[in-house]
């Protein structure tokens, strides 16, 4: 076959299903390269974890979540109800199918292998929000360091460890351990319950919900259409994909990419991707504060992140494996705000608004899915847990070029949605 008889094998056409940070990004890159583009959600831009999360473009802390010592505090956990992680004891037995898988994954071979896989995607996440950013995406992107702050110097000890061991697998990253003081003029909001802290050079943050709607009016800009359906079912017949929508509607296309986040499995599972992706929700909420925040927060111990948010504080933090439609618990937010409390000053906790739960859309072996499914034109984007907000751009990039071209980028290999 000639070079342009097989160019002209190449889609012309996507709907991209989900509009958060993942498929927005997705369809950017398309457009970009000239395909036309409808991308689809059930909700509208935004609606699903691309929303509140604490907006840390942090390639430095993109750490899967698959590390061994999840395994012990997930165990210690289940007896606490106040624990940041929460594994409700419901009878469902997809979930602890998926914690089985999720558990065996918990051995540095895997996590090491994770760490390597996302490199690329951290070593470009910066880069490719310049990219949006440089190319009419009207929002912010903001450059500071994230620190950590501990109760000892012996907690701190821990990240240190952490990082050497990122270093070690390929990934280095800027940071500097700092004593009380030190801390205190970083982070004008820690308590004298932080002794110490680590910064952690070279990040960024964004207003996540901000940034996503900017990317979805760009998007629409670059003569893509963003329509509201949920979809029920995606089928391919070789040569087209068609896509059946609950509310009737019936969209076709060349190729079809599958960005539904903490749903992906709902849609994806009939076409070979049998990697599962489950919510792991977490909670956010603002709060007023009388000190300035020049930066992100990170209080590992109580496993809280703090963002500049509007004027005020962002504060995200929990995993809890439940329904990704289940609505908020209120006793999560108030864990929430008891583990952080002591170690923040002049945050006005009970003035908090904004409270928001999403969907981290997790996999168990801490690696995302991104590519080719089973079925010809069915493609996937998605399951990028912990840190999809900071590797959105950089997927869907990678994913514009593998549906364009139709090779895989090798940074997309380790991502093969029909991996065991
Ligand atoms: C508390 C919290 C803090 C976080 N902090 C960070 C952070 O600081 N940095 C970071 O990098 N990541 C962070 N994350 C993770 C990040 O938010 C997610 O990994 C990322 O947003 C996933 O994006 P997505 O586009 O894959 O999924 P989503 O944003 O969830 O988008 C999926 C979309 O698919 C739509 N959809 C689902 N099913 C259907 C259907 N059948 N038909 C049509 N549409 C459908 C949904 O409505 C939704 O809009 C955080 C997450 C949480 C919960």
């Amino acid at each position: 076959m000639s070079g342009a008889e097989r160019v002209s094998e190449w889609p012309r056409s996507v709907i991209v299903v989900g509009a958060g940070i993942v498929g927005l990004s997705t369809a950017w890159f398309l457009r970009e390269r000239g395909v036309e583009v409808t991308v689809v959600d059930r909700r509208g831009v935004a609606a699903g974890a691309s929303w509140g999360n604490a907006g840390w473009i942090a390639p430095g802390l993109a750490i899967p979540l698959n590390e061994p010592s999840v395994l012990r505090y997930g165990l210690r956990s289940l007896l606490n109800p106040a624990a940041p992680l929460r594994i409700p004891a419901t009878v469902d037995p997809g979930l602890w199918a998926f914690l089985a898988r999720f558990a065996a994954n918990c051995r540095w071979p895997s996590w090491t292998r994770a760490v390597r896989a996302n490199l690329p995607l951290n070593d470009e996440c910066i880069e490719a929000y310049g990219v949006l950013a440089a190319n009419g995406v009207a929002a912010p992107v903001e450059d500071a360091p994230i620190t950590a702050g501990f109760r000892t110097p012996r907690q701190a000890e821990g990240l240190l460890h952490e990082l050497r061991r990122m270093a070690e697998a390929g990934q280095p990253v800027d940071h500097t351990p700092l004593d009380a003081r030190q801390l205190v003029e970083t982070v004008p909001l820690a308590s004298e319950a932080l002794t110490a802290g680590v910064r952690i050079d070279g990040q960024r943050y964004i207003d996540p919900g901000r940034f996503v709607h900017a990317l979805g009016e760009a998007v629409t800009a670059r003569g893509a259409t963003v329509e509201r359906h949920e979809v029920a079912d995606v089928r391919s017949d070789g040569r087209k994909v068609v896509v059946v929508a609950r509310d009737g509607a019936v969209l076709s296309a060349d190729a079809v990419v599958l960005a539904t986040g903490a749903w992906l499995s709902r849609l994806a599972g009939r076409w070979g991707v049998r990697v599962p992706v489950r919510a792991g929700r977490g909670y956010s909420f603002t709060a007023p504060v009388d000190h300035p925040v020049p930066g992100p927060i990170y209080l590992p111990d109580v496993r809280v992140a703090c963002t500049p948010y509007q004027g005020g504080l962002r504060v995200a933090g929990t995993m809890e494996f439940r329904d990704p439609d289940a609505p908020a618990v209120e006793a999560r937010l108030r864990a929430i705000i008891a583990s952080a409390r002591p170690l923040l000053r002049g945050v006005r906790w009970e003035e908090h608004t904004d409270v928001w739960v999403g969907p981290r859309p997790v996999t168990p072996d801490g690696r995302p899915l991104v590519g080719a499914t089973a079925a010809p034109g069915i493609y996937v984007a998605g399951g990028h847990g912990m840190w999809g907000l900071a590797q959105g751009p950089a997927t869907g990039r990678l994913l514009a070029e593998q549906i364009t071209t139709g090779k895989q980028p090798a940074a997309l290999r380790e991502f093969d949605p029909l991996r065991r």
